[in-house]
């Protein structure tokens, strides 16, 4: 052929300014693109072997980077198909662009959607180099290498040259401001990110060794990758030792993984790969090593959003599929239904790999139950379809380790813990340790309660109560054991008028300082041998505030004092005593002041009623104001006698010293002075 000289047939017309101008993020995938056009050239070629279409020697079918940092040159050389001129012509001088500019400016910080776009894998050469140059020869009998370069500018050359050798070289004469990729190891860097998982070995630069203080190279080629990683192979043919190898490769220095899902479809879409479940540790610390995407073993991204269901992304491993488009914007990629298809294939396999791993091995399902609970239930709260699927194999725990499905829960809790209205009350604690008193009422009571102290609990509790018939869940402390489960109405407390406000008062003034705390004093008549004094905290309340340590914009709820509910159990007989002595000791000498405010009361009272139409004129209303202050001063006086009376009342004190220290409310000085009072009762 004669030396040949053209344009390049493009509609803009000088792309090549557009492409560095505009494809300034990601230069570094030329690497990727040159490498894979490489590959595929010589998967062709093993093809076409393979139907008895090239008869000739395959010869060694590798790909190889050089680079030549004196020359400035990065040459990507394969042993492939190669091209003939014509091939050239077609392949890499026509491209075809319409619209170019305005697709460019839309898309101008994803070179992998204008690569796509476009085709122009190869041009993307052009985004480091000043000049490529490509030298090719055919595996067509009686072929011809040929030489095309070209300077970035749409002019380019092609004449025949010198190449004995089957396939093509593609060598990039770096610019100035890229000389980076002419370091070997940045080269080495890229190949480990991009082709570590290729088809076909790919080699770049020499294996080094150790020698008189310093690396060396060797004279052995260095292969850059695993030609046919995990998830391209068989299942049958992998063993687990295989899996947990494949897997610390790509995540060094990772704990084992808990499980794992080989992933293996042919249609509708293609995909391939494998779903790591990791052992995530308590904080979330989930994004550093994530699922990577790949395309027929390039890797493409570890930014799956869109692709995976989110509550996936806490898994790891590998997603290699040639039919999620890649050369899309994320947003478009959420709505793609082929993408949508991949998602919902991916979360059905994941369920039911679960559900196979908790029916054939339940054991070990349960062993790793605390380290995969928290991805089971952000699934179940973010996607219904997992969430319908889970129901069947999620587990609860009780505080004596044994776990249940929701199934079987129910059914050991139905006859003991349903309520006098037909619900099921679901026990839980957060903490078994700090409200193991109430956790031990319960259970004595012949009530199970479930260990709920996961991140999501609170959440996952609520998504429960939705989704379980007439259930509730109720936290242990919430309340006193009987009142838990509300199983017939309550016994009546048998105290006067008189006798509450004065007990009131004198429990009231021996609860000591605790920060940001309130009590509030009520008595019921529980069993006998229950505690004398029970401290709860409103279910409600601490759901809220619970919720608003998770989430900015409820601070309101977070700055609320605590406020527990201080029960006085009128059946227990050191309460019982307690009521004794103060009717006989406190109530005569406040028996005027309760006779002054009725007296008071009544009168106020007798006044409203004379009002013509219920409404007191100016003189009633000074008089019911005055009798109202006589009121209130009274009850300060009954306050002020009962604190004092409990001053002497060393076992009032220490009743409530005991409840609070049940709740870990009890700390400092106060602690200090209950241990003293104890000292000395003994
Ligand atoms: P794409 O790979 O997306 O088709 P490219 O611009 O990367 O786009 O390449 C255009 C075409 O040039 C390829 O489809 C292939 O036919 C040819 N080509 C590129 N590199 C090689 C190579 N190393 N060996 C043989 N053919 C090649």
């Amino acid at each position: 052929m004669a030396k040949q000289n053209g344009k390049i047939g493009v509609t803009t017309d000088n792309i090549f300014p557009v492409i560095k101008k505009f494809l300034y993020s990601d230069h570094e995938i030329f690497l990727r693109e040159l490498v894979s056009n490489a590959i595929d050239a010589t998967q062709k070629l093993k093809t076409l072997s393979s139907f008895g279409e090239f008869k000739g020697e395959l010869g060694e079918m590798k790909v190889r980077v050089t680079v030549d940092k004196e020359a400035g040159t990065l040459t990507v050389s394969d042993h492939g198909i190669g091209m003939t001129a014509d091939d050239i012509d077609k392949y890499i001088n026509q491209i075809a662009f319409s619209g170019a500019e305005e697709f460019l400016e839309k898309y101008k910080d994803n070179a992998n959607a204008i690569i796509g776009h476009f085709g122009l894998g190869f041009y993307s050469a052009f985004m480091v180099a000043k000049k490529v140059e490509i030298r090719s020869l055919s595996y067509k009998e009686g072929s011809t290498a040929v030489k095309w370069e070209c300077d970035g500018s749409p002019e380019y050359t092609m004449e025949p040259t010198e190449k004995t050798e089957r396939g093509t070289d593609i060598i990039l004469y770096i610019d100035d401001e890229n000389k980076k990729f002419l370091e070997q190891a940045e080269i080495d860097a890229l190949l480990k990110k991009y082709c570590r998982f290729l088809p076909v070995p790919v080699i770049s630069g020499k294996e080094q060794e150790w020698k008189d203080g310093k690396y060396v190279d060797t004279d052995r080629d260095k292969v850059v990758n695993a030609s046919e990683p995990a998830w391209t192979r068989k299942p049958s043919e992998l063993t687990d030792e295989d899996y947990r190898n494949f897997y610390h490769e790509l995540y060094p220095g990772q704990e084992d993984p808990l499980f794992w899902i080989h992933l293996n479809v042919d249609y509708p879409f293609n995909l391939t790969g494998i779903l790591y479940f990791p052992k995530i540790k308590n904080n979330f610390e989930v994004t550093k090593n994530r699922i990577q995407l790949y395309c027929n073993q390039v890797y493409v991204t570890d930014s799956v959003e869109g692709v995976v269901p989110e509550f996936m992304m806490l898994l790891q491993g590998i997603i290699d599929s040639p039919d999620i488009p890649l050369n899309v914007s994320r947003s478009y990629l959420q709505s793609d239904t082929a993408v949508k298809k991949i998602s919902g294939y991916i979360t059905k396999k994941v369920a039911s790999r679960l559900e196979e791993i908790f029916r054939t091995d339940r054991a070990d399902f349960e062993k790793k139950w605390d380290d995969i609970k928290i991805f089971i239930q952000y699934g179940m709260l973010t996607d219904q379809k997992f969430c319908d699927a889970a129901m069947k194999f999620v587990l609860v725990k009780d505080t004596e380790g044994k776990h249940y499905t929701l199934d079987e829960y129910r059914t050991l809790i139905e006859g003991s813990q349903t309520d006098k209205d037909g619900d099921v009350v679901y026990l839980y604690t957060t903490d078994p340790v700090a409200q193991y008193t109430y956790i031990n009422a319960a259970t004595e009571r012949g009530y199970s309660v479930l260990v709920m102290d996961g991140q999501l609990e609170n959440h996952f509790i609520g998504m429960l109560e939705n989704k379980l018939d007439k259930s509730r869940f109720v936290r242990v402390d919430s309340d006193v054991v009987d009142n838990l489960i509300p199983k017939s109405d309550k016994r009546d407390v048998n105290l006067t008028g008189n006798q509450r406000e004065m007990l009131t008062d004198v429990f009231r003034a021996s609860v000591p300082k605790v920060e940001k705390a309130e009590f509030l004093v009520s008595f019921e008549a529980l069993s006998a041998d229950a505690n004398p004094i029970l401290i709860t905290q409103n279910e409600y309340m601490r759901r809220m505030k619970d919720m608003a340590a998770m989430q900015p914009g409820m601070s309101f709820y977070g700055e609320l004092p605590d406020s527990y509910n201080l029960i006085v159990n009128t059946e227990s007989p050191v309460i019982k005593r307690i009521i004794e002595d103060a009717d006989k000791a406190l109530l005569p000498s406040l028996q005027a002041h309760f006779d002054a405010i009725s007296a008071a009361n009544d009168a106020s009272e007798a006044i409203r009623k004379e009002a013509t139409d219920g409404k007191p004129n100016e003189d009633q209303q000074n008089k019911i104001k005055s009798n109202d202050e006589q009121v209130t001063h009274l009850r300060g006086e009954i306050k002020k006698d009962s604190a004092r009376y409990a001053e002497g009342q060393p076992l009032v004190k220490q009743v409530v010293d005991l409840a609070l220290l049940a709740n870990g409310l009890l700390r400092g000085a106060e602690l200090n002075n209950f241990i003293r009072r104890s000292v000395a009762l003994l």
